[in-house]
C-alpha cells in the first residue's frame, strides 16, 4: 500500500488535519454527543489542540506509542484527536485488557505513555497503569482521562503548536496500532496510517450516503477498529455527528432517541435492539443501519427496518478491508452476502486456502484481498504466510463469490483461523491453550467455540488432565493468577481422557465443537 499506487484516492493530510478541516467547514454542528455532554466541531477542534499542546509539553514527541484504555464516553474521542494531534500514536487496547495483554503490547511497540480512564467497574484502572509502569523500558506517563493536561494558551497559540507539529508528519506515516484478532499465540499489531486509515472512514460514509445532516449511534467499543472506522472516523469525514453511547441498549435507546439518531451499526450482540421499547421511536429517525458480526435472517431485516429505513450488512477487520451491502440490491443479494468492497480500489480474490490458486464463483475458499487501506504487513513481525506472494492480504475468513444483481457479492462461510468470536471480541485460541497448558494438572488443552444466543461464540475448554480434575473454578483462578483478561477465560470445561485427533494427528477442533454444540442443543 503506498502512496505511488493509491494517490488517486487518499487524502493528503494527517487525520488531525483532517479533523480540522472539518471543523472550519461545520464549526457550529454537534461532532460527538455522549451521557457525558456533547462539542461541536469547533469547540472539539479547540479543546483538542490544547491538550495537544499540554501532551506535547509533558515530554511526549511525535511518534510515541499510547496505550489507549478506555471505554465509550465523550472524553474518549476528544482524547483520541489530542494525542493525534500531539503526533503521538494510540495504540488500540481494550478496557478490558489485564497485565498478560498489555505488558506484551506495551513492550512490543515500545510504549511511551498509558492512557487509561478512572472510575471503570471492576478494576482500578489507574493504579494498574502504574504497576504496568514499574519496571517498564519506555513507560514514562500515566494519563487519565479526566485529567488530560490541556496548556494555558490562546486558541491561536496552540493551533500553531499544533500545526507545528502536524508539518513535521507525513500522511503516509502510522497514525494509530490497532490489535489483530490473531491466529498465533501473540497478538498482533496492525500499522494504520494517516491517509489510507482517514479514506478507509470516508469511503465507508460515501457507500452509506451520509452526509453532514447524519446522526450516527455507535455502541460498540469506540477504540476498536470498527468503532475508529465507522464511528468516529466516519462521522467526522463528512462533518456528522457521533451519537456515542455505551453497549447496554437500556442506556444506549434513550440517547440514540434523543440525539434522533439516522444511521446506527449493530453488531451480534444488539441483533435484539429492534424488541427494545423504545425501538419504534427510534426507528421514526433512521435511514441507514448497518448488521455486523453474524449472519442476518429475512425476519431480522425486516424487525430493524420496520420504520422505514434501509438495512444492509457490513463486514469488516482491523487488517483493513470492508465489505458492504450495496444501495439498490435485491433482498436475496442483503441477506446471504455481507456485499461488495467499499473502495472501487479494492481487490478481493477467493482462493484455496495457502494457495495462489482462485476457486471458481460459488466456491468456498480463502478471502483474500489487497487493496488502498489493507495492510501490506503486521508490525515488527515478518509474517510472508499471511500474504500472497503479490502482497494481497489472506484473512482467515472463508467466502464465497455469489453473482448477484450484476454484483461479485462476498457470502462468508465461515473462517479457518483459530479464534472464537465473543461478541465481537476475538479470543485467539491457542493464546488461551499455551496458558491452559501451564496449569500443573493440565496435559493437553484445547479451546473451542460453543455458540451462544446473545454473544455468538463463548470459549469452551476440553481438557486432558494427569488425572486430577480440573474445575471451571479451578481455571479462573489460573488466568486470573496470570493476569489475563476475562473475556477470554474459558466458560465451560469438558473433561476427557485424550483430546481427539485426526488421522494425521491433529487436534480435531471440528468434532469438539460439534460435540459441545450437540450437548448445548439437547441441554447437556
Ligand atoms: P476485527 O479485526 O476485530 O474487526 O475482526 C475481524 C473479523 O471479524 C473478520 O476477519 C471476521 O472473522 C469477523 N467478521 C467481521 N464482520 C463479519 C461479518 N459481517 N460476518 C461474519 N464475520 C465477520
Amino acid at each position: 500500500m503506498t502512496r505511488a499506487e493509491y494517490a488517486d484516492v487518499w487524502g493528503t493530510r494527517t487525520i488531525a488535519d483532517e479533523l480540522h478541516a472539518v471543523a472550519l467547514a461545520h464549526p457550529d454542528r454537534d461532532a460527538v454527543v455522549a451521557a457525558q455532554g456533547r462539542r461541536t466541531y469547533a469547540a472539539l477542534d479547540a479543546e483538542t489542540d490544547r491538550i495537544a499542546v499540554g501532551l506535547a509539553d509533558l515530554g511526549l514527541a511525535p511518534g510515541d506509542p499510547v496505550i489507549v484504555q478506555v471505554t465509550n464516553r465523550l472524553e474518549t474521542v476528544v482524547a483520541w484527536y489530542a494525542l493525534l494531534k500531539a503526533g503521538l500514536v494510540p495504540v488500540a487496547t481494550l478496557a478490558a485488557h489485564r497485565g498478560h495483554e498489555i505488558a506484551h503490547i506495551s513492550r512490543a511497540v515500545g510504549a511511551r505513555a498509558h492512557l487509561v480512564e478512572a472510575g471503570t467497574r471492576g478494576i482500578d484502572l489507574v493504579a494498574f497503569a502504574h504497576e504496568q509502569a514499574a519496571g517498564h523500558p519506555t513507560l514514562r506517563h500515566v494519563l487519565v482521562l479526566d485529567d488530560l493536561p490541556a496548556a494555558e494558551l490562546d486558541p491561536d497559540e496552540a493551533r500553531k503548536r499544533v500545526e507545528e507539529i502536524q508539518r513535521g508528519i507525513d500522511p503516509d506515516d502510522v497514525a494509530v496500532f490497532q490489535l489483530s484478532g490473531g491466529t498465533t499465540g501473540v497478538p498482533k499489531l496492525i500499522p494504520r496510517r494517516h491517509a489510507e486509515y482517514w479514506y478507509n472512514a470516508r469511503a465507508y460514509a460515501d457507500v452509506l450516503g451520509w452526509s453532514a445532516d447524519d446522526r450516527v449511534g455507535h455502541l460498540i467499543p469506540v477504540i476498536h477498529n470498527a468503532g475508529v472506522v465507522c464511528g468516529v472516523h466516519a462521522s467526522h469525514a463528512v462533518g456528522a455527528c457521533l451519537v456515542l453511547t455505551d453497549h447496554d441498549l437500556d442506556t444506549a435507546m434513550p440517547l440514540l432517541v434523543a440525539e434522533r439518531t439516522t444511521s446506527v451499526l449493530f453488531g451480534h450482540v444488539h441483533y435484539r435492539a429492534p424488541e427494545h421499547p423504545l425501538y419504534d421511536e427510534l426507528a421514526t429517525t433512521l435511514r441507514v443501519v448497518l448488521l455486523s458480526g453474524a449472519k442476518v435472517s429475512e425476519e431480522l431485516f425486516a424487525a430493524t427496518g420496520r420504520g422505514g429505513a434501509w438495512v444492509g450488512q457490513l463486514f469488516g477487520m482491523a487488517e483493513g478491508m470492508f465489505l458492504v451491502t450495496p444501495r439498490g440490491t435485491s433482498a436475496e443479494l442483503r441477506r446471504t452476502t455481507v456485499g461488495v468492497p467499499i473502495s472501487p480500489r479494492d481487490e478481493v480474490r477467493v482462493l484455496v486456502p495457502g494457495s495462489e490458486e482462485e476457486v471458481a464463483d460459488g466456491d468456498v475458499g480463502e478471502l483474500c484481498c489487497r487493496g488502498p487501506y489493507t495492510l501490506r504487513g503486521y508490525f515488527g513481525v515478518d509474517r510472508p504466510e499471511a500474504f500472497t506472494a503479490d502482497g494481497a492480504y489472506r484473512t482467515g475468513d472463508l467466502a464465497a463469490v455469489r453473482v448477484l444483481d450484476g454484483h461479485r457479492a462476498i457470502s462468508i462461510e465461515g473462517r479457518i483461523k483459530d479464534l472464537i468470536n465473543r461478541g465481537g471480541e476475538k479470543i485467539n485460541a491457542e493464546e488461551v491453550e499455551l496458558l491452559l497448558l501451564a496449569h500443573p494438572h493440565v496435559v493437553e488443552a484445547a479451546l473451542v467455540a460453543m455458540p451462544d444466543p446473545r454473544l455468538g461464540e463463548r470459549g469452551c475448554a476440553y481438557l486432558a488432565t494427569d488425572g486430577t480434575p480440573v474445575t471451571l473454578e479451578d481455571l479462573r483462578a489460573h488466568l486470573g493468577a496470570l493476569d489475563v483478561a476475562k473475556f477470554k477465560w474459558p466458560e465451560r470445561v469438558e473433561l476427557v481422557e485424550a483430546l481427539p485427533r485426526t488421522k494425521v494427528g491433529k487436534l480435531d477442533k471440528k468434532a469438539m465443537t460439534a460435540e459441545i454444540t450437540e450437548k448445548l442443543r439437547s441441554g447437556r
